[in-house]
């Protein structure tokens, strides 16, 4: 019997590989979910749908751009349409644009704030409409240590994350009365393509934990993040809402 049986799941930005979406959509198959995966990049997703049907899962991929108001209704009917409602919403895609604040320009700030804020509250929205007929449901949207702590070069970064923390907390206050759950997940330092384009580094075993302040001393792989999602997704979870889950090796801690 898996954890999420009979529970249908959006996942947005799910083609990375390694990446977050891609972990917890995978994760997410295993315990039996019906994954409707999303990205810009369409192989990719397609690719992650494919990846939890050969492992005997039930997944569909779809083309979305997050920061697209009409999109997200688009996906929401085809999600309607191929699996019969919703049930989980990972609010996942995101972009690191780490600049300075002084070189930082409006045009990399505004654009920040739309895929990594803007984004989360279309697709709340978008979920409460889809779940609030079917008694309930689950929404995780994936902040950052950024979103809790000032990290050098994060200005709009942690702006946008920050911001999801906090919108997360109002949407479980006023969703709560259709049953549906919003918390927020606050990774650490998890080796996925964004970590690696963000520290030019190769692998995660290239990340030095001492300089990154990391207690638990490495990296996190993306299963270590899917793991908690799954666990807010499931009904293990049923009453915890508004709440934040940091899973950063005890990063925030010190
Ligand atoms: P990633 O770059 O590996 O994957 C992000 C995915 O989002 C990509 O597949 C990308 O194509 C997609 N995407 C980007 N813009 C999009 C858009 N406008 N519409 C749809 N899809 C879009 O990143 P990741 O490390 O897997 O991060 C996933 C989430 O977790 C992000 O929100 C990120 O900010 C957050 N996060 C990651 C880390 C980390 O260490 N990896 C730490 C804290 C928070």
């Amino acid at each position: 019997m898996g954890r999420l049986d009979g529970k249908v799941a959006l996942v947005t930005g799910a083609a990375s590989n390694p990446g977050l979406g891609r972990s917890t959509a995978e994760r997410f198959g295993e315990e039996g979910a019906k994954v409707f995966v999303t990205d810009v990049d369409l192989p990719g997703a397609e690719a992650t749908a494919q990846a939890i049907r050969d492992a005997g899962g039930a997944a569909a991929a779809a083309y979305q751009d997050v920061t697209d108001e009409s999109g997200w209704d688009e996906v929401m009917a085809a999600v309607s349409e191929t699996y019969g409602g919703l049930d989980i919403c990972v609010n996942n895609a995101g972009i690191a644009v780490l600049v300075p604040i002084e070189q930082m320009t409006l045009e990399q700030w505004n654009r920040q704030i739309d895929v990594n804020l803007t984004s989360v509250f279309l697709g709340c929205r978008a979920a409460i409409g889809a779940m609030k007929d079917r008694g309930g449901g689950s929404i995780i949207n994936l902040s950052s240590v950024a979103g809790l702590v000032g990290l050098q070069t994060c200005t709009a970064y942690s702006a946008a994350k920050g911001g999801v923390r906090i919108m997360g907390k109002a949407v479980a206050v006023e969703a709560a009365r259709y049953n549906i759950r919003c918390n927020s997940v606050h990774p650490g330092v998890i080796w996925t393509n964004m970590q690696a384009q963000s520290t030019g580094a190769n692998s995660a075993d290239d990340l030095d934990a001492s300089v990154m302040r990391i207690p638990l001393g490495r990296a996190g792989e993306p299963l270590d993040i899917a793991n908690c999602i799954l666990y807010l997704a499931s009904d293990e979870a049923n009453y915890v809402t508004g709440a934040e889950f940091v899973v950063d090796a005890g990063m925030t801690a010190q």
